[in-house]
């Protein structure tokens, strides 16, 4: 086994250039969400170039993709799953082009070291995690229920595994209300901004009273448009987050209340629109162990335990179907956050291509574990089916 896991670390670093390439390419190339079209062109012929059998727009989405590679009949079948959209102004600041490279390192390097054993690899490439998702709609299409194990990467300013992340849901109000001339006729105005900022206090008194897990965020995204008319539209966004799904339904509808509540107090007119909504991730901790251990094994750098603070990600759509676990691998200095000018430059830096030679090398160990240790993916799915709180067959 100890001398199969150094015959991949020697194919990731027979694969070193080809990795650092395609990072390279697509942190230079960063694409928004669902308009990945360059990064999935390499991805997908880097793939195919070594013997995976490419399927593009899976799902319906233009820049999904699934690339298998089957070695020998049956056996476990692993995901991999990697995203590649950057953000908007700023490029590749959460670091994708990481997980698109060392992604394919990884699928390719545990390709050439499978030998006999029968065993299924699928590449996922997953698009618009900033924006609109892509593995919700991959999800719903049953693209990953074919799976023994999914597993992925993210940069980071440690190496750690997620221990969980938060159930979000995100939504808009668009208060309507009624234009007049705020100074020579202002009792005949509805100002529609008004339920808005009445819907931001109303938050702030609900915030004392829901559990210390919730998280509201909210933006005015329309405050009306000159102080001289009272505003007649007016529109708030919010991000609402708690610890699991369940208990965030509440405060979700809590919140719509609140809203409801300022527009009849004020006398306008309310219309919700609902956003991405994602569940917490489920975890699996024995999976986590054996992805850490595998990060040490391969040189990763700041090995942590994982976040106290944490996000939310659409990956946990994922983990409620099959067994789930993301791998994140120190880039940037310990505390400095994603989403910053200081990721981008990090993404192709010394730091950059150390830390997607060592997810490569981890996530193929870990997958090579995987198939060649049975009892340990019965006991990771033994633990999933726990955590889902499904009863054992
Ligand atoms: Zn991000
Ligand atoms: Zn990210």
């Amino acid at each position: 086994m100890i001398q199969t896991k150094e015959s991949i670390y020697s194919t990731v670093e027979d694969l070193r250039d080809l990795i650092i390439q395609v990072n390279d390419y697509i942190h230079d190339n960063p694409e928004l969400g669902h308009q990945e079209f360059k990064a999935v062109e390499l991805l997908t012929s880097t793939l195919a170039d070594h013997g995976f059998q490419v399927e593009k727009e899976v799902a319906g989405l233009p820049t999904a993709f699934t690339a298998t590679y089957q070695n020998k009949q049956g056996g476990p079948v692993i995901g991999l799953l990697c995203e590649y959209d950057a953000l908007e102004g700023l490029g590749h600041g959460c670091g994708h082009n990481l997980q698109a490279s060392s992604i394919t390192g990884a699928a390719i390097a545990l390709r050439n070291n499978l030998g006999e054993l029968p065993a299924r690899i699928i590449v996922y490439g997953t698009p618009a995690e900033e924006t609109t998702s892509g593995k919700v709609p991959m999800a719903e299409a049953g693209l990953f229920d074919c799976l023994d194990v999914a597993l992925m990467m993210h940069g980071g300013d440690r190496t750690t595994v997620d221990g969980k992340s938060l159930a979000i849901n995100s939504v808009e109000f668009v208060f309507e209300g009624k234009a007049s001339h705020a100074a020579v006729a202002p009792e005949q105005g509805i100002s529609a901004l008004d339920a808005v900022l009445l819907t931001f206090n109303g938050i702030e008194y609900l915030r004392e009273h829901v559990r210390s897990d919730v998280k509201i965020h909210g933006i005015i995204t329309d405050g009306g448009t000159a102080p001289n008319i009272v505003p007649e539209r007016a529109e708030a966004k919010f991000l609402i987050r708690a610890a699991d799904r369940a208990y965030l339904d509440t405060v979700v509808e809590r919140v719509y209340n609140v809203a409801r509540g300022a527009a009849l107090a004020v006398g306008a007119k309310l219309t919700i629109h609902e956003g991405k909504a994602l569940d917490n991730k489920l975890n699996v901790q024995r999976l986590n162990d054996l992805l850490l251990e595998n990060a040490r094994l391969a040189g990763a750098r700041e090995i942590t335990p994982p976040r106290q603070s944490t996000g939310s990600t659409d990956f946990s759509t994922v983990t409620h179907r099959v067994p789930g676990a993301c791998l994140r691998v120190s880039f940037v200095p310990f505390g400095v956050s994603n989403h910053t000018r200081d990721w981008v430059e990090a993404g192709k830096s010394e730091d950059g291509h150390a830390a997607i030679i060592a997810a490569a090398k981890a996530i193929a160990a870990t997958s090579y574990d995987l198939i060649t240790k049975p009892d340990v993916l019965k006991e990771i799915q033994k633990e999933f089916l726990v955590a889902k709180g499904s009863r054992l067959p």
